[in-house]
C-alpha cells in the first residue's frame, strides 16, 4: 500500500482539513505514516495567516528536497491557504513539488494526486469549486474530541488578513449535513465537538431558508453521546443577544467564548476595518458577562499594526484588564501581500512589536492568573481526557471554561467521562484538584455508616 506523511500548520481548520485529506486518501489505498522517509506522498497542509507560518513551510520544503533527490519518486504537494495565496509562485521558488491545491480542491483530491504521479509534472490547482461536506477519515481517527467546519471562508476583510483570499466566500454547511457528521462522531464516541468557522456566528445567513448558529447549536445540542459544544471563531460584529442566550440556554454549550478584539484602539480597529468599536465590545461583553455569569472569553490581539502608537497600545493592554480575560493569544503585526494595511505608510519597526507582544503577554499573564485563582474551592465538571502526560498517576482533563485540570482518579480509567472536581490549586498553566464522590457514591457511603 502506498504510504502518506502529512503536516499540518495553522489552525484548527487545517487539522479538520488534514483529517479529510487522509481519509480521501484512504480511499486511493494510501495509509497514513509518520515518518517522511517511508512516505510515497507527503502533504504539507499550509497557513498564510503570518510570514512566519510561509517560513516554516519553505524550510520544510529544503529538507524534503533532499529527501527528493535521494528517492525521485516521492511525491511532494503543498495545500491549504499559502497554497491559494502562492499558487504557482510555490514550485517557481521549490521546484521540488509536485502539487499545489487550495481547500476548494480538497474533495478532489485523489484525482489531483493520481495527475500529478503520471504527468510528472507540476500540478496546480487554485480555482473555487462547489461546497462539499467531506466526512471521510483515516483509521484510528476516531477520538473524544473533534473538529467540524460548519462553514467555509471569509468576507470580512479586514485591512490585515489574508483568509478572504485563501479561503474564498462565505459559505455555509447545511444543519443536516452538519448533524449527520456529529452523530457519525458521537457513535464512535467522541464526547465534544467544536464548531468551526471563520466567523461561525455568521452561521446560516447564506442558506436557503436562513438560519443562524444558534438554532445549530439547539440541533447539534440534540444529538445523544455528545457532552459539550464548543464554537470557534466569533467576531464581535456578528455577535447577537440570541447567540449570548444561546451560550446561557442550550445545556451542552460550554461557558466559553473566544472574541476577537484585534486592539483596544478606535482609531486602530477603524484601519483595520473591523466594523466595531471598543465601548461596543465591551457593551457585548458586559451583556455577556450578565447573562452568562460564569463565562470564560479570550481573545486575538495583533500589536504594532501600521500606524499604531504608544497610546494606542497602552488602550489594548487597558482592555485586557478591564474584560479579565482567560486567556490571550498576541500577535505582532505580519504584512501579508494583497492586503490594504500591508500597503500602509506607518509600518511599526520589528523591535517595537516584539517589545509590545511582551508587554501585553505579561498583562494577560496577570490577568488570567486572577481568573484561574477565583476558581479555587470550586466544584467543577472535567472532561476527562486520559492520563496526565507529566505524570500517569494523575488523570488529566478540561473545564468547561476550557482550563486544563489534574487530578488523582484513584486509579480509576475515567477517560471520556464527566467526573467532578474540586479545584485545590492554580498553577500558572494548569489547574490541581480532588475527585468529588459522585453523589450515588457519596448517597452509598452515607447508607453503609447508618
Ligand atoms: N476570522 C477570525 C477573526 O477575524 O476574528 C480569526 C482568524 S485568524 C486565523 C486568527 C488571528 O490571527 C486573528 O484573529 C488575528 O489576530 C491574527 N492575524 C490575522 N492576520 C494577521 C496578520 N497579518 N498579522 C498578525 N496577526 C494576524
Amino acid at each position: 500500500m502506498p504510504k502518506l506523511h502529512l503536516i499540518t500548520y495553522g489552525c484548527q481548520m487545517n487539522e479538520y482539513d488534514s483529517e479529510r485529506v487522509a481519509g480521501l486518501l484512504k480511499h486511493e489505498r494510501y495509509e497514513l505514516t509518520d515518518s517522511p522517509e517511508d512516505a510515497d506522498l507527503i502533504l504539507l497542509n499550509t497557513c498564510a495567516i503570518r510570514e512566519k507560518a510561509e517560513d516554516k513551510v519553505y524550510s520544510e520544503l529544503g529538507t524534503l528536497k533532499r529527501l527528493k533527490a535521494r528517492r525521485p519518486e516521492l511525491l511532494i504537494g503543498v495545500m491549504g491557504c499559502m497554497a491559494q495565496l502562492r499558487q504557482g509562485a510555490i514550485q517557481a521558488r521549490a521546484p521540488q513539488v509536485d502539487l499545489v491545491f487550495g481547500s476548494p480542491a480538497i474533495a478532489r483530491v485523489g484525482e489531483l494526486v493520481a495527475r500529478a504521479r503520471s504527468e510528472r509534472r507540476g500540478v496546480l490547482e487554485t480555482g473555487e469549486g462547489p461546497l462539499v461536506k467531506i466526512t471521510a477519515k483515516p483509521d484510528g481517527a476516531s477520538r473524544l474530541k473533534a473538529f467540524v467546519t460548519v462553514m467555509e471562508g471569509c468576507e470580512k476583510h479586514c485591512t490585515f488578513c489574508v483568509v478572504p483570499t485563501t479561503r474564498g466566500r462565505e459559505r455555509s454547511h447545511t444543519p443536516a449535513a452538519i448533524v449527520a457528521e456529529i452523530t457519525g462522531l458521537a457513535a464512535q464516541g467522541c464526547r465534544e465537538v467544536t464548531l468551526l468557522g471563520q466567523t461561525v456566528n455568521a452561521y446560516g445567513r447564506d442558506l436557503d431558508p436562513p438560519t443562524d448558529l444558534a438554532a445549530l447549536l439547539e440541533r447539534v445540542d440534540a444529538i445523544d453521546g455528545i457532552a459539550r459544544i464548543r464554537f470557534t471563531t466569533s467576531n464581535p460584529y456578528n455577535l447577537t443577544s440570541r447567540l449570548i442566550r444561546a451560550i446561557r440556554d442550550v445545556p451542552k454549550v460550554v461557558e466559553y467564548l473566544h472574541l476577537p478584539l484585534q486592539s483596544g484602539s478606535d482609531r486602530i480597529l477603524e484601519r483595520m476595518n473591523r466594523g466595531y468599536t471598543v465601548a461596543r465590545y465591551l457593551e457585548l461583553i458586559a451583556e455577556l458577562k450578565e447573562t452568562v455569569p460564569d463565562l470564560a472569553l479570550s481573545t486575538d490581539l495583533i500589536v504594532g499594526f501600521p500606524g499604531e502608537t504608544e497610546d494606542d497600545f497602552a488602550r489594548t493592554v487597558e482592555a485586557v484588564e478591564e474584560v479579565g480575560y482567560d486567556n490571550v493569544f498576541a500577535f505582532r503585526y505580519s504584512r501579508r501581500p494583497g492586503t490594504p494595511a500591508a500597503e500602509m505608510a506607518d509600518q511599526v519597526p520589528e523591535a517595537v512589536k516584539a517589545e509590545r507582544n511582551t508587554r501585553v503577554l505579561a498583562a494577560a499573564v496577570r490577568v488570567g492568573a486572577a481568573r484561574s485563582g477565583r476558581l479555587v474551592g470550586r466544584e467543577m465538571e472535567i472532561l476527562v481526557d486520559g492520563a496526565s502526560r507529566k505524570d500517569a498517576t494523575q488523570a488529566s482533563g478540561r473545564t468547561r471554561c476550557n482550563r486544563v485540570v489534574n487530578f488523582d482518579a484513584a486509579g480509576r480509567d475515567l477517560t471520556g467521562e464527566i467526573a467532578h472536581v474540586r479545584i485545590t490549586e492554580a498553577l500558572p498553566h494548569s489547574l490541581r484538584g480532588e475527585l468529588v464522590p459522585r453523589s450515588a457514591d457519596r448517597l452509598a457511603a452515607v447508607g453503609s455508616s447508618a
